[in-house]
C-alpha cells in the first residue's frame, strides 16, 4: 500500500481541480459562445423561454459553479487514494475486463448516477432542504449552461458522493471514468443550455423519448415542483412527475412557436412543494 502523505493529497487535488475546471468551462463555455452569442438569432426560435436572464444571475451562477468545483476536486481526491490504497474497483487494463464490459460499465455508470440524482434531487425538494440548500441552484429561473454546477457546497458534496461510492461496487476503467465525467458535464449543460436541439416528435419517440431533453430541465427550473430526472425519462415517468405540459411545450419550441407560449406560460412566484397537491402520483 503505498503511504498517503500531505505533498500527494495536495497534487490530486490540483490535479482534478485543473481537469474539473477544464472540462467546466469548456464546455459550458463553448456551448455559451456559440447559443447565447455568436449564432443567438439563428437558435432564436429554439429558445425555451425566449427572454434572457439579467448578467447578475449569469455571474451568480459562475460564482455558485466554482465553489461547487472546489468541492467536487476535495470529494475527487478520495477517489485517487481509495484507488492508491487499493479499496477501490478501478482497473487500468481494458483487457482484464474486455470492451463489452468497458463499455456496460459506462451504462452501469449513467444508470445508477440517474437513479441517484433523481431520488437526491427529490429528497432536496423537501421543504427543509430546499431553502437551506437547493434554493442556490433554483434561484436561476431562466439558467444558462453556466449553471451547470450551481449548487450549495452541501449540495455538491452530495453529488459528488456518487463515484466514489461506485467504484467500491463495480470494477471501472480508469476511461470509463473520464468517459462518464465528460459524458455527465454534456448533459448538465445541455440542461441548461436554455435552448432545445431535439427535432419535434422527440419526447413521444419510443427510444429517443426515454432521453430527458433540454426543455425538460428548463421546466424544472420554472415550475419547480417537476421534472427531476437527469439522463433519463425514467423515473419522471414511473413516479408521475412529468410536468403535465412537457410533451406540448417541447413540441412548442422544437417546432419554433415558444415565442407565443412563452408569453402564455405562468411561471409560480414561489415553488409549490405539492403542499397542495402530492408532487408524485406514485412515488413517496
Ligand atoms: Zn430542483
Ligand atoms: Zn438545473
Amino acid at each position: 500500500m503505498q503511504s498517503v502523505n500531505l505533498s500527494t493529497i495536495g497534487m490530486y487535488y490540483v490535479l482534478d481541480l485543473a481537469g474539473n475546471l477544464a472540462r467546466y468551462s469548456v464546455m459550458a463555455g463553448s456551448f455559451y459562445f456559440i447559443f447565447w452569442y455568436w449564432k443567438r438569432e439563428i437558435f432564436q426560435k429554439r429558445r425555451t423561454q425566449q427572454n434572457f436572464p439579467k448578467m447578475e444571475s449569469i455571474f451568480r451562477e459562475l460564482k455558485w459553479s466554482l465553489s461547487t468545483l472546489f468541492v467536487f476536486s476535495a470529494v475527487g481526491v478520495s477517489i485517487f487514494l481509495l484507488r492508491d490504497s487499493g479499496r477501490s474497483q478501478i482497473y487500468e487494463h481494458v483487457s482484464e475486463y474486455g470492451w463489452p464490459y468497458f463499455f456496460l460499465s459506462i451504462a452501469l455508470l449513467m444508470v445508477a448516477h440517474d437513479t441517484y440524482f433523481y431520488w437526491i434531487h427529490r429528497l432536496m425538494h423537501h421543504p427543509l432542504l430546499f431553502f437551506r440548500i437547493h434554493r442556490v441552484h433554483h434561484l436561476s429561473t431562466n439558467p444558462s449552461p453556466w449553471a451547470a454546477y450551481a449548487f450549495h457546497p452541501l449540495e455538491a458534496v452530495l453529488e459528488a458522493a456518487f463515484l466514489p461510492t461506485l467504484i467500491l461496487l463495480f470494477p471501472v476503467h480508469v476511461g470509463a471514468i473520464i468517459a462518464f465525467v465528460i459524458f455527465d458535464m454534456a448533459i448538465n449543460v445541455l440542461g441548461h443550455l436554455g435552448y432545445e436541439l431535439y427535432p419535434s416528435g422527440s419526447t413521444r419517440h419510443r427510444l429517443v423519448g426515454l432521453l430527458n431533453t433540454p426543455t425538460h430541465h428548463n421546466m424544472h427550473h420554472q415550475y419547480f415542483s417537476s421534472n427531476f430526472g437527469l439522463y433519463f425519462n425514467v423515473w419522471d415517468r414511473i413516479c408521475g412527475t412529468n410536468h403535465p405540459k412537457y410533451h406540448e411545450t417541447f413540441e412548442s419550441v422544437a417546432k419554433g412557436q415558444s415565442e407565443i407560449e412563452t408569453s402564455r406560460r405562468k411561471r409560480p412566484s414561489l415553488p409549490d412543494f405539492g403542499h397542495s397537491h402530492r408532487i408524485s402520483r406514485n412515488c413517496p
